[in-house]
C-alpha cells in the first residue's frame, strides 16, 4: 500500500471510530470494526462523551430482534442498509453503512416524535446474525412489507403483527368478524 493509501485508510478509520462513539457503541465493537487499539478508543470515547465507554456484554442474541417493536425498528434498519449498500459507491466499508443505516432510523423515528430503542450495538449485531443467516427477511404476504424472522422458522405464508390484527390468517384469507381485534395473534 502506497503510503497516501495508508494515510487515507488510517484517517476513515478514525473517522468510523469517532462516528460509532458518538453513536454509543462500545469499544469491542469499534475495535473490531476499525482495527484501532482498545486503549485508544477508550480514551477517545472519553472525549467524545465525557464520560468513561459502556462495559459489559456486547449484544449476542436474536431474540431481542423478534420482539414487536424491536422487530419494526429492526426491520425499518435493514430495509435502509440494504438499501445503502445498493447504492453504494465502490469501496464504501460496512462501518459506513451500519453509521448510514442506524443514524437514518433514528432520524425517522425522531421526526415521527419516539425514540429508537435498538442500540448502535444491536444494529451491528444484526448485520452479523443476517450474514451467518440466523435471521431473515420474511415478505408478508397481505401488505408486502419485509420483517425480521427467525431462519428456523421459515414460514411459507409469513403474515406480520398489523396483518393479524387485522384478521388476516397463516391458513389464507381473512377471519371471520367475530374474531375481535389482537385475538388472532
Ligand atoms: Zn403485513
Amino acid at each position: 500500500m502506497s503510503t497516501k493509501r495508508a494515510l487515507q485508510s488510517e484517517i476513515r478509520q478514525y473517522r468510523n471510530a469517532e462516528r460509532l462513539l458518538v453513536l454509543g457503541a462500545r469499544v469491542p465493537i469499534v475495535m473490531e470494526m476499525t482495527q484501532l487499539s482498545s486503549w485508544f478508543l477508550r480514551k477517545l470515547s472519553l472525549e467524545i462523551r465525557g464520560e468513561a465507554p459502556r462495559k459489559g456484554q456486547v449484544p449476542n442474541s436474536d431474540q431481542w430482534y423478534l420482539r414487536r417493536q424491536n422487530n419494526l425498528e429492526a426491520s425499518l434498519f435493514c430495509a435502509l442498509y440494504e438499501s445503502l449498500k445498493k447504492y453504494a459507491e465502490a469501496g464504501t466499508d460496512e462501518c459506513a453503512l451500519l453509521v448510514g443505516a442506524y443514524s437514518q432510523v433514528r432520524a425517522d423515528f425522531g421526526a415521527a416524535g419516539a425514540a429508537v430503542g435498538m442500540s448502535i450495538d444491536r444494529a451491528w449485531w444484526l448485520v452479523k446474525s443476517l450474514q451467518i443467516k440466523n435471521l431473515r427477511r420474511a415478505r408478508c404476504r397481505v401488505c408486502q412489507g419485509r420483517y425480521l424472522q427467525a431462519w428456523s422458522r421459515l414460514e411459507r405464508n409469513f403474515l406480520c403483527w398489523e396483518c393479524r390484527q387485522q384478521g388476516y390468517t397463516v391458513a389464507g384469507g381473512r377471519a371471520p368478524r367475530r374474531v375481535r381485534r389482537g385475538a388472532a395473534s
